[in-house]
């Protein structure tokens, strides 16, 4: 029997309910399917046929049974394909290859010399395909890669202006697409890293929560009751730039006295003369050392850390700030003074149950975010039969 598209698109979206479901609350049977998502039995038994079909749900042996037969359990296929997660940062480019639930399967690393649109782009080309040579085989193979950049990006994939690999109007999703032959995602790091520990790490479950990727700047990536907060042409999160100091130091974005000058990595140059080092891991080696000057150098970047984030909470009131980036293994070394300036400032009622802490993907948040920004395109597009 032929169906309309009306019937086609309410099949689709059916189809994405109950493979959630199934993704979420694995192993389970098709009657608790039926019960979660709300859907009939017969609607959930048709789907199901088809999505493991198309590899995407397996069977089990029989669970508990309330009462005659015992039923076949559900689980999620994450073998069913591979995503491919790639994050660029100003000295690095870092890559890996997840399945289909943000496992880590592989991994690549390579150090950048320069910011060169194609060199950069070569790069990634050829990271991708070495990741790709190294996922095992699966019915849906690669299924795509994601890109972490840092940077504002549009939604057609145009990183819009990343200054600090001084990029302007860079159309990365079509040059990649173009020499990879499957789909490409991109978004800023701060967004991709919120994503991945929204769906992988320490925000599981939670609504509303701001991660907070501090590196050489500070970008935010904003969940406002479950769903990434964009703004509207995409480049929330700017919170790097908001000021601290309203005569403070001068800003290349315009600005006096903006957070990042003093709580990112960019605080180095104000100690340079007194720093035998720019790299925050050789750095966090020398606190772990006692280094009395490192050590009071990150009390201090903490306090600034707290300052803006009391700014973010106030602002938001989130259940959760959670801190990224590079800078984020300094945790040890700034929790202290950070968490002491947020309980002295934050508005009261706004305190009351909120938890800041570190990301639990540690330096993978970004990674594994842009790895789920393709497997999230993947797994939206799955066909209905018609
Ligand atoms: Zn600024």
């Amino acid at each position: 029997m032929a169906i309309t598209g009306d019937q086609a698109l309410v099949k689709k979206i059916n189809k994405s309910i109950i493979l959630n479901t199934i993704r979420q609350h694995a192993p389970l049977s098709r009657a608790t399917v039926s019960t979660l998502s709300g859907l009939n039995k017969a609607t959930v038994s048709n789907l199901v046929a088809e999505l493991i079909e198309g590899h995407l749900v397996t069977e089990l042996g029989p669970g508990e049974s309330s009462g005659g037969r015992k039923p076949l359990m559900l689980l999620f296929n994450k073998h069913a394909g591979y995503a491919v997660g790639i994050e660029v940062s100003v000295r690095r480019l870092k890559g890996v290859l997840t399945d289909l639930a943000g496992s880590i399967v592989a991994e690549e690393i390579q150090t950048l010399d320069n910011h060169d649109v194609s060199s950069i782009c070569d790069s990634i080309v050829s990271m991708t395909n070495r990741l790709q040579h190294k996922a095992p085989s699966s019915p849906h193979g690669v299924i795509g890669v994601g890109i972490g950049v840092p940077g504002m990006v549009d939604e057609e994939g145009t990183v819009l202006f990343a200054p600090n690999l001084a990029w302007n109007m860079v159309p990365l999703r079509s040059m990649l697409e173009e020499e990879l032959h499957i789909p490409v995602t991109i978004d800023n790091e701060a967004n991709a890293g919120a994503l991945g520990e929204f769906h992988f790490g320490a925000a599981r479950g939670l609504r509303h929560l701001i991660y907070i990727s501090a590196g050489i700047g500070i970008g935010s990536g904003i969940m406002i009751d479950g769903e990434l907060y964009k703004g509207a042409w995409g480049y929330a999160g700017e919170t790097g730039h908001m000021s601290i100091d309203a005569e403070g130091k001068q800003c290349t974005c315009g600005n006096r006295g903006c957070w990042e000058l003093y709580a990112s990595e960019k605080a180095y140059d104000e100690a340079s003369w007194q720093l035998p080092s720019r790299s925050t891991s050789e750095l966090i080696e020398l606190a772990a050392k006692g280094d009395p000057v490192i050590l009071e150098l990150y009390k201090s970047m903490g306090h600034r850390l707290g300052v803006g984030i009391t700014n973010i909470v106030n602002s938001f009131n989130p259940e959760r700030i959670i801190i990224g980036g590079p800078l984020s293994e300094a945790q040890k070394y700034m929790e202290t003074s950070l968490q002491r300036v947020v309980a002295e400032r934050t508005l009261p009622y706004h305190r009351r149950s909120l938890h800041i802490g570190f990301a639990q993907l540690g330096a993978s948040s970004t990674l594994i975010g842009s790895a789920y920004g393709a497997i999230s395109q993947f797994l939206g597009q799955i066909r209905v039969r018609t």
